[in-house]
């Protein structure tokens, strides 16, 4: 099988048993719960797309490994060109979703593996690339999605994982046997987690030898016996169980997260890609994260056109859209979600091979893209807010619309511009509420803040990669300084 579809996708989630619970129920049929299925319509997105010929040359590609069709996000980069396309196919998801599709996780992990797997191999000659690369046609073969899986629990933060009270608090191998190990831990703020095919567990953070039973990488299908799942909440997330579909904001489409453990888990070896070779944790976290940071530049600059649409949308139901001070605040939520953009682009632009083949994104320039991140959308919020009004937050239900005696009220109180009706204004800004407020700010502002990593680590990578011995001595020489300084 090549290139599901959206409802193909969908129906091949069925066919896998897992434990999820949520709201302190074990949830039985996950893919129609009305808290779960946007998220579910939100990844079939990205099959969707790729059957349509306008769509079909950032969504598809051919396979470096099997010089099949494939969709994008289950390939390994083969050069400038697949980066530039990714970010771009991101962009365009972010349009059709307004929200997190969740499929980038898995496809950076896929990336970040296979350049690291390579390395490990030519030093230690092992064969974790070979593994991994089987592994990945069968990816590819069938379509799937897979859940890159890094943030580990992590406990006392003052302790490494080897000298946790729990040794649990990192995943970790608790027995290796002839046929593959057993994995316990558990890992948390898992994007799209539940509706992945399979899960692709990385480690969390650099290694030391003391603590190489957690330098451990491995995939498994996400309903392997003793993986569970439990969802994470969202704002104003209980509004799916309204029935309506004003006051959800974006009613069909919504991200997802969730807390996987991993109940003493059984992965055969040949689905293990690093099992104790901690001095390579740091370089796979480092460039999963980078080529997560790259995909930010993609995805929030595409969900930031919907809000920057949104505002320009609200401005003219109520009538200001010619107001000077609200079209230069809709050029200022431009020129920031432009500038994450280009900063997604320019890492792409600037990437160059690994050895294994594959493509890397600039370190620095992904870095700096998710820099921009943890703060642009922020700004791109509040100004929407501006150009809003208070209405974003003081809107009665849409219940209240609708009852005989409050409703005619509302339909005459809440209109402005009469060329436009009161629903429409109500819908436009319950999208931004939702954006900026409800279940969408989830994955457009404080996933941007923390996912990847939070700031800090940007601003520790940055200050890595700076070389700012070199800018000092350019700065000496023109200074006119001859002497040298550490
Ligand atoms: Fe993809 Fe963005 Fe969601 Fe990450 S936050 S999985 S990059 S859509
Ligand atoms: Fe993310």
């Amino acid at each position: 099988m090549s290139l599901m579809t959206g409802n193909e996708y969908i129906e091949s989630l069925r066919k896998q048993k897992k434990r999820i619970f949520l709201g302190g129920e074990l949830i039985d049929n996950y893919v129609d719960h009305p808290i779960i299925r946007p998220s579910i319509n939100a990844c079939a997105m990205t099959y969707e797309l790729g059957h349509l010929p306008e769509h079909r040359e950032l969504l598809t590609v051919t396979s470096s490994l099997t010089g099949k069709t494939i969709n994008r996000f289950t390939h390994l980069h083969q050069g400038v060109d697949d980066l530039i396309k990714k970010v771009k196919m991101q962009r365009l998801l972010g349009h059709k979703t307004g929200c997190c599709f969740q499929r980038c996780v898995g496809f950076d992990g896929f990336n970040a593996v296979d350049t690291v797997t390579y390395e490990i191999d030519q030093e230690l000659g092992t064969e974790y690339n070979k593994r991994f690369r089987n592994y990945l046609e069968y990816v590819q073969d069938n379509d799937l999605i897979a859940d890159g899986a890094m943030t580990d629990t992590k406990g006392n933060r003052r302790l490494a994982p080897s000298q946790q009270e729990d040794p649990d608090q990192f995943v970790h191998v608790v027995e290796k046997r002839p046929d593959g190990i057993v994995v316990r831990g558990a890992k948390i703020h898992q994007t799209g987690a539940i509706n992945s095919h399979e899960i692709l567990v990385m480690p969390t953070q650099t290694m030391r030898a003391e603590d190489a039973d957690y330098a451990v990488c491995f995939a498994v299908p996400a309903d392997t016996q003793g993986v569970l799942y439990i969802y994470g909440r969202q704002s104003c997330d209980t509004r799916r169980l309204e029935g309506g579909n004003v006051d959800v904001g974006n009613a069909m489409f919504g991200g997802q997260e969730a807390v996987i453990v991993f109940n003493d888990v059984f992965v055969p070896w040949e689905r293990v890609f690093m099992c104790g070779e901690y001095q390579f944790s740091g370089a796979l976290v480092e460039r999963f994260a980078g080529y997560h940071r790259q995909s930010y530049g993609g995805c929030k600059s595409g969900v930031g056109d919907v809000l920057v649409g949104a505002a320009q949308a609200i401005a003219k139901i109520q009538g200001l859209e010619k107001a000077s001070h609200i079209k230069e605040k809709i050029v200022e939520m431009i020129h920031l979600n432009e500038t994450i953009y280009s900063c997604g682009i320019a890492c792409s632009a600037e990437g160059r091979p690994t050895a294994s083949g594959t493509y890397l994104i600039d370190l620095m320039l992904a870095n700096i893209c998710k820099l921009n991140v943890t703060r642009f959308p922020y700004e791109i919020s509040r100004l929407a807010q501006d150009v809003a009004g208070g209405l974003v937050v003081t809107l009665p239900s849409e219940k209240d619309f609708g009852h005989p005696e409050a409703g005619p009220f509302l339909q005459k109180y809440l209109r402005s511009d009469t060329a436009y009706g009161t629903e429409e204004r109500c819908r436009m800004q319950r999208l931004i509420e939702n954006l900026t407020l409800g279940m969408g700010a989830v994955g457009y502002l404080t996933e941007s803040l923390h996912g990847a990593g939070s700031p800090q680590a940007q601003k520790i990578m940055i200050g890595r990669l700076a070389n700012l011995q070199y800018k000092e001595k350019m700065a000496r020489d023109l200074a006119g300084i001859k002497k040298d300084r550490e």
